[in-house]
């Protein structure tokens, strides 16, 4: 199998109560899992099994740019997370987000907004392009910025499979609650600190 599911850099009970151990059980152990599972099904003896995973999602489509994309979101938003990560941007980052949404709070309601005003399945990405602006995008589905020249620094899954078991209906609740587990540090790195 060419694609490994990464392990998780914490517990699985570390992010409770924002992600409880069985959330994580649920959606790392088998939704990440199965996307993994699948990709390396559909790759096996096709030139995509000499690619990258960023290369077959910015040259697929349908069932294999689904699980491709799928693999990789998941795995970008289980690394985002730390229990006693940084708490709040710094650095270069903070400046750039306080100089286009005003503050961090105003772009945390912003983020939150995307999120869950999204129809159906799918993602809210903060992405940056080559200059370091700050792009907040929904993308229906498996959708990834990347394929529109943008790098991903931060995404909330919305799918409800993501917080139905700790939240139900309340999604807006799980995004709100998301930002006390995220490690800022891991988002600046990506940002390019
Ligand atoms: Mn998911």
């Amino acid at each position: 199998m060419k694609f490994t599911q990464p392990r998780l850099p914490y517990a699985p009970d570390a992010l409770a109560p924002v992600i409880s151990a069985t959330t994580i059980d649920f959606h790392y152990g088998k939704h990440e899992k199965a996307y993994i599972d699948t990709l390396n099904t559909l790759i096996e003896n096709t030139p995509f099994s000499e690619m990258s995973l960023e290369e077959i999602i910015c040259k697929s489509d349908g069932k294999l740019f689904n699980n491709a994309s799928q693999a990789w979101n998941h795995i970008f938003y289980f690394f985002q997370f730390s229990p006693n990560g940084l708490k709040e941007p710094s650095g270069k980052l903070r400046e750039q987000i306080e100089s286009q949404f005003e503050s961090v709070d105003a772009f945390k309601k912003k983020f939150e907004e995307a999120g869950a005003t999204l129809f159906g399945s799918g993602w809210v990405w903060l992405s940056a392009d080559d200059k370091g602006t700050l792009f907040i995008t929904q993308g229906g589905n498996a959708s990834n910025p990347m394929t529109q020249g943008l790098k991903p620094i931060l995404t909330f899954d919305v799918w409800e499979h993501a917080y139905y078991l700790d939240y139900q209906n309340r999604r807006a609740e799980y995004l709100h609650s998301l930002w006390d587990i995220v490690d800022w540090d891991i988002v600046g790195i990506r940002y390019g600190e």
